[in-house]
């Protein structure tokens, strides 16, 4: 075992740039001397699409949607056939349903959605013997058993609609999941409006830390994102700081920070950046001129033809085998490829050039190439030998590479735009919920969600492009030396170096 515990703090949305600036503003302080003390990768990747779920799986399974299965905030469940939606909105959530919503979110995402045979960080080194511990974190799976406790406002929910609410779940040993679930009594107060949550996840943090209640923490402060959704990431000082303060709680816990520092390792990062938007993509709405889209109340999904699933800056259109006419796929894939607003339409082909539809759940994806599209510029590539990209990925490409602004260099692939983007479009494409297109928007752009939501004139992200993409990941007594020894870091990488602190490689 080794000597340190490890803490894993995510800032919700956390931009680099913002983090800096807040820290040369005096207004974060405690990460500042974080920073001073360890080693800062200023640009690690984010997920395809640039959205918490799919981040937040990709950070504590160590793979892509290929590997861990969450594909957005909204996809379309080929087997059940029907929309599943995390809560892209209050309004996203009453379209489907709140209860739904929250179920989907809740115990489906973990105990259902995330591949069962992905192992969690947490089920890793539950494994092994570690404590493992986590405040509200989307992706908690682990070896433990959890009681539901209906404290407060779900209490009254679930008793005023009758409906049974009763789950148990699997977490890590220490689970704090507001109003759901409490391993132990701490005297904090759970709240459940977006915005205001770090101040929870910040005491039940401290307390952990009080009574040496772990040796893995996953300590979430999620209200940077709700705050930037909102006045747009430019102004996200504000909310850094109270993070910075937060995170202050757990450290004066541990005793001030050269103390928490003496026993603790800390990994700071963020799941994903944000870019300004100024208008929203309605992409069902557009859609349905040509196409029946299906509805989320919808009560026969026989009779559509297309699903959408928008998902912050990024989108799935599924095509359904409705019993009317189906959509013909080279129709709506030219349909996609003029809507204002969209940048990039990718979609797998099969071996013969032929658009890959997969309307049956399970379709096999193997011999398939992966296109996609800017405008006129087309790349059509897969796994193979051609070019190496800066994480030593091999693929195989024809056609443009201006469509992902990428040039081959020494036989490597390089794009500023879009970083890593062959294995992040690659590996959102094969993912078994994607759609049969995935859409990056372009910038500005955000799609509206099912409750009529967008973000316009304040801040979004889930493209593939660099400004949702790249966010601060930052090492105080663990992981590399130096930034540089990875061409490129990826929130993929994130789970190797918390296992090897363990001694688990
Ligand atoms: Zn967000």
């Amino acid at each position: 075992m080794p000597a340190k515990k490890l803490v894993l703090t995510y800032v919700d949305s956390l931009r680099t740039d913002m983090l800096l600036r807040a820290v040369a503003e005096g207004r974060a302080p405690t990460f500042g001397a974080l920073i001073e003390r360890g080693v800062l990768v200023e640009d690690c990747v984010s997920s395809f699409p640039s959205v918490t779920p799919v981040a937040c799986a990709e950070m504590v399974t160590g793979q892509g949607a290929d590997g861990h299965w969450i594909s957005g905030m909204d996809w379309y469940h080929r087997l059940e056939r029907r929309y599943v939606e995390y809560g892209s909105s209050l309004e996203a959530s009453r379209a489907f349903g709140v209860f739904r919503a929250l179920y989907d979110l809740v115990y489906n995402m973990n105990l259902a959605h995330l591949n069962p045979t992905t192992e969690t960080l947490f089920e890793r080194l539950d494994a092994a013997g570690v404590r493992t511990a986590c405040t509200p974190f989307l992706i908690y799976r682990g070896r433990h058993r959890h009681q539901v406790s209906l404290e407060g406002l779900l209490r009254r929910a679930v008793d005023a609609t009758q409906l049974k609410f009763r789950h148990h779940t699997w977490g890590p040993a220490e689970l704090f999941y507001g109003d759901l679930y409490a391993s132990s009594e701490v005297p904090c107060k759970p709240s459940s409006i977006p915005g205001s949550r770090d101040g929870y996840s910040a005491c039940c943090a401290a307390e952990l830390a009080r009574h040496d209640g772990f040796e893995f923490l996953l300590f979430s402060l999620p209200d940077n994102d709700n705050y930037s959704h909102r006045y747009g990431p430019e102004a996200s000082v504000e909310s850094i700081s109270k993070a910075d303060s937060c995170f202050a709680k757990l450290v004066e816990a541990g005793g001030g920070l050269d103390d928490f520092l003496a026993d603790h390792a800390v990994v700071l990062l963020a799941d994903h950046a944000q870019t300004p938007v100024h208008r929203g993509l309605p992409l069902a709405e557009l859609l349905g001129r040509e196409w029946s889209v299906l509805r989320p109340s919808e009560s026969d999904p026989d009779q559509a033809q297309l699903a959408v699933s928008p998902t912050g800056r990024a989108a799935h259109v599924y095509l359904l085998p409705g019993a009317g006419e189906r959509a013909d796929p080279e129709a709506v894939r030219a349909r996609l490829n003029v809507l204002e607003g969209v940048d990039l339409v990718c979609r797998l082909e099969s071996a013969d050039g032929d658009p890959l539809v997969r309307e049956e759940p399970g379709t096999p994806t193997d011999g398939a190439t992966a296109t996609v599209e800017r405008g006129e510029a087309r790349l059509r590539f897969g796994p193979g030998d051609a070019v190496v990209d800066l994480r030593g990925g091999r693929w195989d490409f024809e056609g443009d590479l201006g469509a992902i602004a990428a040039t081959v260099e020494d036989g490597r692939l390089l794009s500023r735009d879009y970083p890593d983007p062959l294995s992040r479009i690659w590996s959102a494409l094969t993912a078994p919920h994607a759609g049969d297109f995935v859409l990056s928007l372009a910038p500005g752009y955000e799609a509206v969600d099912w409750g009529g939501v967008t973000h316009a004139g304040g801040g979004s992200h889930g493209s593939l492009l660099a400004g949702d993409s790249l966010g601060p990941l930052l090492f105080v007594g663990c992981g590399p030396a130096d930034a540089s020894e990875r061409a490129q870091w990826t929130l993929r990488d994130v789970a190797p170096v918390v296992l090897d602190h363990f001694g688990l490689t």
